[in-house]
């Protein structure tokens, strides 16, 4: 439908010299920046760009397209800052790394970006896998495949036996001694390799896993593993490429070095404490606090045989304490960006962070805020994304009702739209 819609338009505009426009009518529209609820707006869109926002319900002139959004909230499209495209969680997650080709992964990731899109995250940012997220990217922006824009990592980074170490708890002969290709740095050296080489394979970010992990083979689910001196290798080889540093981190210690380092955001950020707030604002780094990830993983390893023991132990721990940190942290200023760890539970369910935020005390407005102008700002994209605002992309959502009376209404999504092409409208 999409398609015919383009080439009729391009039709009209080569008879009529006329380029077509579409009016969407919003019942409520969020203005993400003043954090304010506007009512009856008409947002204009032409090609891919919002030409303007004028007040009351406008329909422009007979050839121009109409949607009806009257009933529905409308806003920016939302940004999660922390998915995994290629994967998704499952019994069989740990023999998947043995028996899937990166073919096999890119065809069942398609899946998972289609979720994302039509759950409403218009963009999301990749924090690791094997390299199939870069050509779904690609294929993304061509407009071969569905799926949200997708500023991506390419492979993590980690130090020897760390949590993105791709070989953890192998038998010896096939765990090997992976370098900074595969993503294993030990030493600053390593380090500018490992960055070089994510630029060379087409990231648009790199990610460090600066403490243990709980997903991973391993027995320490905190622990620092970078030294400040790697850390601040990384950083200073990312910031030669345009590269901003995403660092996953559950430890206090590995914190501080992270953030000393001069990473962009702590990624979950579990443990952090009073010792670590202060210090998170004075960087002006962000937290992406993943709370939906930390609930997800603790539920599944109370199922029997779900996760290896080894990890289920750390996911009991670790995992509901997200939500509690999240809490003390936004009260203390720290900077939010929304993200949910998409892929350790169902992609498409992303929403639910929305309740889990305001759960933890943030206001409604402000958790859409962290999903749209704060991500952008992440992402270094705030002059073409994360606001409803002249000149800027068509990326634009609506649920269904008011989410501001009730944050159930986040799953509710009836309209998606990404670069001006619609691709969800069940208002029809
Ligand atoms: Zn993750």
């Amino acid at each position: 439908m999409k398609y015919f819609l383009f080439i009729f338009s391009f039709a009209l505009l080569v008879i009529t010299g006329k380029a077509q426009k579409t009016y969407l009518q919003c019942g409520q529209l969020i203005d993400v920046r003043q954090l304010q609820v506007l009512k009856e707006k008409t947002i204009v869109v032409e090609g891919n760009k919002i030409i303007d926002i004028v007040d009351g319900y406008q329909s422009g002139t007979g050839s121009d397209i109409v949607m009806n959004l009257k009933t529905s909230t409308v806003m920016p499209g939302l940004m999660d800052m922390h998915v995994h495209i290629e994967n998704e969680t499952n019994p069989n997650r740990y023999l998947e790394g043995f028996t899937q080709s990166q073919a096999d992964i890119a065809y069942g990731s398609l899946r998972f970006a289609e979720r994302d899109l039509m759950a409403g995250f218009t963009s999301v940012r990749d924090l690791g896998g094997s390299g199939a997220n870069i050509a779904m990217r690609k294929a993304i922006q061509k407009g071969y495949v569905v799926g949200p824009r997708i500023f991506t990592a390419g492979k993590s980074i980690a130090t020897t036996g760390g949590h993105a170490d791709p070989t953890n708890n192998y038998r010896p002969d096939l765990m090997g001694d992976p370098g900074p290709k595969e993503g294993v740095i030990n030493g600053p050296e390593d380090a500018y390799k490992a960055v070089r080489q994510r630029y060379k394979d087409g990231s648009d970010l790199i990610k460090i896993t600066a403490s243990g992990g709980v997903l991973s083979m391993a027995t320490n689910g905190e622990n620092p593993q970078f030294t400040e001196e790697e850390v601040k290798a990384i950083v200073s080889a990312a910031n030669d490429y345009g590269f901003k540093v995403a660092a996953h981190c559950h430890g206090v210690e590995a914190m501080k070095r992270a953030i000393r380092g001069g990473v962009s955001s702590i990624e979950h950020g579990t443990l952090m404490d009073e010792s670590v707030f202060p210090l998170m604002v004075q960087y002006g780094t962000y937290l992406v606090p993943t709370i939906i990830a930390g609930k997800s993983a603790a539920d599944s390893a109370k199922i029997p045989g779900y996760y290896p023991p080894m990890v289920a132990k750390k996911a009991l721990e670790i995992g509901p304490k997200i939500q509690n940190t999240f809490s003390k942290a936004y009260k203390a200023g720290v900077k939010i960006a929304f993200g949910t760890d998409a892929g350790v539970y169902a992609h498409g369910t992303n929403w639910k962070e929305f309740v889990y935020m305001t759960e933890g005390g943030m206001p409604f407005l402000e958790t859409i805020k962290a999903a749209t102008w704060n991500a952008a700002d992440l992402m270094g994209t705030q002059s073409i994304l994360g606001s409803i605002e002249k000149n800027k992309l068509a990326d634009i959502i609506a649920v269904e009702g008011d989410p501001t009376k009730n944050v159930y209404q986040m799953g509710k999504v009836n309209f998606v739209m990404k670069d001006g092409v619609v691709y969800k409208n069940t208002l029809k």
